[in-house]
C-alpha cells in the first residue's frame, strides 16, 4: 500500500555503479516521478530509501496503481534495470474502535476485547507494551472483529492495552480499551531454590550440549538461558501456523490425576554446592502422575510441532485456532506427528525426563500469539463462558 508518505527502500547491484535511478507511480494512464538520485553513484550495491505518497504526489487517488523503478548502469553500454508492481494507493487511515466491556488486567492471563475495523488495513489488533495479538473477523460470519490477548506475567502494571490499526503507510490508529489491574487480587509469584547435583548437571549437559567442553556449571547456566531463549523463539515463531477458527468447544483438561509440582511464573534460583548459579523464570506447570503415563491433548486441535526443543525435551504443540496453544514437555516419546489433529483427551505420547528435567514429569505450558500464558483460566468453564463464549460464538460449547 502507499498511503501519505510510505517508506520504500530500493536496492541495485550493478558492475559499474549506478547512473541513474528513478522511482514513478503510475495510475489511471499517467506517470508521477516521485524521487530520483541526486547524482550517479559509484557504489556496487547499494540501498536508497525515499517516501512515495499523495504527500507529494498529490494527484493520486485510493485506488490501484503501480510503483516502477528504472535504473541505468554506470557501465559503458548503459544497461538498464526495470522493476514495477501493483499498489493500492490508500489515503485515508483506517479507524479502529473497541468494545466499551471493562476488561480485568491479571498478570499472565488473557480476555477478549470485540473490535470494530473500517478502511484499509494490514495489520489490527490489541498492543499491549510492545506485544501485539491479532484481530480476526468473528466467527459466524458475524460482522466486526475480536482480539485474543494476554497480559504477560512481566508486563509492567501500569501499560495500557489499546486496539490498533495500521495499513503499513504510517497511518496507524489506536483506540483504548476499558480496564482496571486490580492491584491487590494480582497473582503472586513464589520463589523457589532447586538444588543442583552433580548427577542433574551431567545428565543436562551430557543430552543438550553433547560435544561441548568445560565447566559443566558454565555450560548448563549457557544451556539454561541462550538455550532456552532459542526454544521459546521457536515456540514464539509457531503463531504463525494457527488456524483462523475455532477448533475447540470444551473448556481445556488438565493432564487427570496430576500433582501440580511447579506452577505458572515461579521463579527458580538455582543452587549448586550452596551458591546460586542462575535463575529463571518457569513459565509452566509442571504436572507428575507416575513414570510413563500417556500424555493427553488438553483439548482438541492440530499437532504444529513434535520433535525435539532443547530444554523441554520431546516436545508438542498443539495449536487451538487463533493463536492459542498448548505445550507438552520432557517426554520420552511422543506418538503424533506435525500436521494431526488430536481430541480432547488423546493420548499423543508418553511422559518422561527429556530436556532439562529432573524426574519424570509433563511440563505443560499455554502461549497465546506466541506470549507464554497462564493456563488456568482455560481450565474453568466459568472463565471461558463469560470471558470467551458470551462475546464471541463458540459453536458447541455448553456452560
Ligand atoms: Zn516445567
Amino acid at each position: 500500500m502507499i498511503g501519505q508518505a510510505t517508506p520504500v527502500a530500493v536496492q541495485v547491484r550493478s558492475a559499474h555503479g549506478v547512473h541513474k535511478l528513478e522511482a514513478f507511480v503510475e495510475q489511471n494512464g499517467a506517470r508521477y516521478s516521485v524521487w530520483q538520485l541526486p547524482q550517479p553513484s559509484s557504489s556496487l550495491d547499494g540501498t536508497w530509501n525515499f517516501t512515495a505518497g499523495v504527500k507529494t504526489t498529490p494527484q493520486l487517488k485510493d485506488g490501484k496503481a503501480k510503483l516502477v523503478i528504472d535504473a541505468t548502469s554506470n557501465g559503458l553500454f548503459g544497461k538498464t534495470a526495470h522493476w514495477e508492481h501493483d499498489v493500492n494507493v490508500v489515503t485515508q487511515p483506517p479507524s479502529v474502535s473497541a468494545d466499551s466491556d471493562q476488561h480485568y488486567l491479571y498478570l499472565g492471563m488473557a480476555d477478549l476485547a470485540t473490535l470494530n475495523l473500517s478502511g484499509a488495513f494490514t495489520e489490527a489488533g490489541i498492543r499491549v507494551g510492545d506485544q501485539t495479538f491479532r484481530a480476526w473477523p468473528m466467527p459466524g460470519g458475524k460482522p466486526g472483529y475480536f482480539s485474543l490477548f494476554a497480559f504477560a506475567w512481566n508486563m509492567p502494571p501500569d501499560t495500557a492495552p489499546a486496539a490498533y490499526a495500521s495499513n503499513g503507510t504510517g497511518n496507524d490508529v489506536t483506540a483504548p480499551l476499558v480496564f482496571q489491574f486490580p492491584k491487590k487480587e494480582q497473582p503472586k509469584y513464589t520463589v523457589h531454590e532447586l538444588q543442583i547435583s552433580d548427577a542433574f548437571l551431567n545428565k543436562v549437559v551430557n543430552e543438550l550440549d553433547p560435544n561441548g567442553s568445560g565447566d559443566p556449571v558454565a555450560r548448563f547456566v549457557k544451556i539454561n538461558n541462550e538455550m532456552r531463549k532459542a526454544n521459546n523463539q521457536t515456540l514464539f515463531d509457531l503463531r504463525l501456523k494457527t488456524a483462523d477458527h475455532f477448533l475447540w468447544s470444551q473448556p481445556f483438561q488438565r493432564q487427570p490425576h496430576a500433582q501440580s509440582e511447579a506452577t505458572f511464573a515461579d521463579l527458580r534460583k538455582y543452587i549448586y554446592k550452596g551458591k546460586q548459579i542462575d535463575q529463571q523464570t518457569h513459565l509452566g506447570y509442571d504436572l507428575a502422575v507416575t513414570q510413563h503415563v500417556g500424555v493427553e491433548a488438553a483439548n482438541d486441535g492440530r499437532v504444529v510441532y513434535a520433535a525435539p526443543l532443547g530444554i523441554y525435551g520431546n516436545c508438542i504443540v498443539v495449536d487451538h485456532g487463533y493463536g492459542l496453544m498448548t505445550l507438552y514437555g520432557h517426554l520420552s516419546q511422543i506418538q503424533v506427528h506435525e500436521g494431526d489433529m488430536v481430541k480432547r483427551g488423546q493420548v499423543m505420547g508418553i511422559s518422561g525426563q527429556t530436556g532439562m528435567a529432573g524426574g519424570d514429569h509433563i511440563h505443560f505450558g499455554m502461549l497465546l500469539d506466541g506470549i507464554q500464558i497462564d493456563p488456568k483460566e482455560w481450565w474453568d468453564p466459568h472463565w471461558i463462558k463469560d470471558h470467551i463464549a458470551k462475546r464471541v460464538d463458540l459453536p458447541g460449547f455448553q456452560g
